[in-house]
């Protein structure tokens, strides 16, 4: 469907959880985050009953994310039960990859179409230090496993945040020999991210470049929203570069989110949307969640603000709660 700024809004992404095997310092807390409970998270049944709806209203796609969507039991079933949704084209996984190795071959049979696998660095001391947990061969265990299996769209998302400044030209280099996406994905200012020093696209290529030679444009892989692609000599896949704040894209924006605890967030910086669950608790028709969600769709924001000093109606939670 269509929203007042006559953006064709066909992708949801989803998020299955707000708890993480990971405590990435951009991210979470350390410690002190209180969970929610079972009750307070849509169940598997109500997500693929909203997934129809939206289907129904034109979207198209559909992405798990979280928290890590990996730690919540039984995602296999739930990505087989929204391919079989009438209209959905593709369902995609977003994951820090260190359940993906043991839970990807259950994915692929389900219908998984893409993974995006999170990762900042390939230095195991450094990669402690971002996730506070030292897990980086299981994440690349996952990664291995994910671009092993065929016709599986792949894409690695790193966030540059300064500290990882060397580790970009070989994260990026993982797609000289692999048909794979790397990203470079703009560190936004919301929750704990809004304390850690960024990295431009700018700034990444004149990192990259001197390492890995002049880039030039590349075509943005499969599914690939808006970003800008690029290739580097000799290189078998692309990197890519995701910059909300520097490079505003919400004049092209297709998505929406839908948290855990079931609220449809129509724009990542602001609390607009709608409570879809509080409806579901209260018996609400597919009819009445219609109306709620187009009419939700249709208020979504022009744009975000992240350049600018925030302001009331700001989201103050962090990406593991809202669903990055
Ligand atoms: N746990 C999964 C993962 O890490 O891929 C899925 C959820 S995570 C919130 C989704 C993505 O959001 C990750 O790639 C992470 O790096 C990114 N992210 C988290 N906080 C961010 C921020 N403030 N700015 C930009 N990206 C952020
Ligand atoms: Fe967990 Fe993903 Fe957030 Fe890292 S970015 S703490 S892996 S939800």
């Amino acid at each position: 469907m269509l929203d007042q700024f006559d953006r064709k809004i066909d992708y949801l992404r989803i998020s299955l959880t707000d708890r993480c095997s990971l405590r990435c310092v951009y991210c979470m807390p350390e410690e002190g985050v209180e969970w929610l409970s079972h009750e307070a998270i849509l169940s598997y049944e109500e997500i693929a009953r909203l997934a129809r709806l939206f289907a129904a209203l034109g979207v198209r796609k559909l992405r798990l994310t979280g928290g890590e969507p990996l730690v919540r039991r039984g995602v296999a079933g739930l990505v087989a039960r929204l391919k079989a949704i009438p209209g959905i084209e593709t369902v995609g996984l977003t994951t820090n990859g260190l359940a993906l190795r043991e839970q990807l071959p259950a994915l692929l049979d389900a219908g998984l179409d893409r993974v995006n696998l999170s990762l900042d660095t390939l230095d195991r001391a450094q990669y402690a230090a971002i996730t506070r947990r030292d897990a980086l061969p299981q994440a690349l265990a996952g990664l291995e496993a994910a671009l092993a299996a065929p016709g599986l769209t792949v894409k690695v998302n790193c966030v540059p945040m300064g500290a990882n400044d060397a580790q970009l030209p070989a994260l990026a280099a993982l797609a000289r020999d692999r048909d794979v996406s790397v990203r470079f994905i703009e560190l936004m200012p919301i929750g704990l991210g809004k304390d850690l020093p960024r990295r431009t696209e700018a700034e990444v290529l004149a990192i990259l470049e001197p390492a890995l030679g002049k880039c030039v444009p590349a075509p943005p892989p499969p599914g690939a929203g808006p970003g800008r692609y690029v290739t580097f000599p000799g290189f078998r896949g692309r990197v890519g570069f995701i910059s909300a704040v520097s490079h505003s894209f919400c004049d092209r924006c297709n998505r929406v989110r839908l948290s855990s605890t079931g609220f449809l967030k129509t724009c990542l910086q602001y609390e607009t949307g709608v409570d879809l669950k509080a409806l579901l608790d209260r018996g609400a028709e597919d009819a009445a969640l219609l109306a709620a969600i187009e009419a939700a769709i249709r208020q979504k924001p022009r744009q975000h603000h992240f350049s600018a000093p925030s302001a009331a109606g700001d989201e103050s939670r962090s990406m593991f709660q809202i669903g990055g």
